[in-house]
């Protein structure tokens, strides 16, 4: 595995702050809700809180802090409902002085990376800090324009991200185990691939571990799958056997059958059943790994938790996680929310705020973002 090459500026790498005005990409991507009046209300203000110690640290030594983030998918258009108001308003309350930019993505030379929106983001900014983990696997104008031009730093927030990302990926202390689900095997590929090489077993549920039942040759009924990825799914069997490593799938499904009345089956699915979760042998199978384990990453969903009837098996392996003595990592949007959802979100080691960033980190070794930031004008060895 090839080191990633050069250092990426941190914040002391950007000299004396005081008096200079300091651009921050933040990720302000915050879940909102529309409330009865038609406000847009902020449902979890968590990514606002996050950026504090960065903005703090930046403040605290007399720099005039400006934010700028993105809020959903505007494609380009200016559009109330993706306003950056209501998080203007709780920043104040809790950064007072503090500026934010309006919506990054109201622009599209934003997605685009056009040159002239950069020239206006960084026009009369002395320094640049990017702290938006979740955004640095876009090339895009806010991530990897301003690090062209102006001293540059990554923010604590990111520096986290990537000292633990590229830690497990470097240097994990085995046995490392990595624990997948969600909905799509398409979409994880690239990481089931590297993955392969640093960790020592792979543990498959959620919606993927029927592609790879398929893949041999077990029925699974109606389940969700990707028939145009079980010939990879196969491969990569092949491949993990012949490294040594073993690729844990379940061994028992809880679901619906035909008529849509809630089963447990062993694993094979009989004709028009969906399975929705890992069963509870699966689950415990999954749970032992994790407590053996010295390092864990875990990424999607064992099943559809956001069912209650089909929680179980996210559950078990969530309470594995906050019970084990290993390092503990969390990727990925729907998994951090099941952890948040029960509670044990402070039980694990680190919950990452990136869900396609964590998993390109972890695959590619590097992002567009961090690529940007060792290139900047201040950066060094
Ligand atoms: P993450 O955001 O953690 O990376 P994904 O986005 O890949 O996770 O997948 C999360 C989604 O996968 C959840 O909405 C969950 O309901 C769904 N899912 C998991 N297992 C199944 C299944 N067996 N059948 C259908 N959907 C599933
Ligand atoms: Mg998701």
């Amino acid at each position: 595995m090839t080191a990633t090459p050069g250092r990426i500026p941190t914040l002391d790498d950007l000299g004396d702050v005081a008096g200079k005005r300091v651009l921050v990409r933040t990720d302000f991507n915050v879940p909102m809700e529309t409330s009865a009046t038609g406000e847009r209300i902020i449902t979890d203000d968590f990514r606002i809180r996050a950026a504090l110690p960065t903005i703090n640290w930046l403040t605290e030594r007399g720099a005039t802090v400006v934010t700028a983030s993105h809020l959903g998918r505007p494609k380009g258009q200016s559009n109330p409902k993706y306003s950056m108001a209501p998080v203007r308003t709780r920043l104040a309350e809790l950064a007072p002085g503090v500026e934010l930019l309006e919506n990054l993505r109201f622009d599209p030379g934003e997605e685009g990376n056009d040159p002239s929106f950069v020239a206006r983001l960084t026009a009369g900014i002395d320094a640049f800090v990017d702290d938006a983990f979740g955004a640095c696997h876009r090339a895009h104008a806010s991530i990897v324009g301003p690090p062209q031009t102006l001293p540059s730093a990554m923010g604590l927030l990111l520096q986290k991200e990537v000292d633990v990302l590229l830690g497990l990926r470097n240097h994990p202390k085995h046995p490392f185990v990595a624990v997948l689900g969600g909905s799509k095997i398409s979409d994880k590929l690239g990481v089931v691939e590297a993955l392969l090489d640093v960790v020592d077993a792979l543990v498959i549920g959620g919606a993927m571990c029927f592609t790879f039942l398929a893949a041999q040759g077990y029925p699974i009924g109606a389940s969700l799958w990707e028939p145009d990825q079980v010939e990879t799914c196969r491969r990569l069997l092949v491949v993990a056997a012949e490294r040594g490593k073993t690729i844990h799938l379940p061994e028992d499904i809880v679901g619906l059958d035909a008529d849509s009345n809630y089963a447990t089956y062993g694993i094979r699915l009989p004709e028009g059943a969906k399975g929705f979760d890992i069963g509870p042998g699966s689950a415990a199978a999954f749970s032992d790994i994790i407590m053996e384990a010295r390092t864990v990453f875990w990424n999607g969903p064992m099943g559809m938790f956001e069912d209650d009837r089909f929680a179980a098996g996210t559950l078990t392996v969530a309470q594995a996680m906050a019970d084990t003595k290993a390092f503990t990592v969390v990727g990925g949007g729907d998994s951090a929310a099941a952890l948040a959802q029960f509670r044990l979100d402070d039980e694990v080691d680190h919950v990452s705020t990136g869900g396609g960033a964590s998993l390109e980190l972890l695959e590619l070794g590097d992002l567009p973002g961090l690529e940007a930031l060792r290139k900047a004008p201040n950066a060094h060895g």
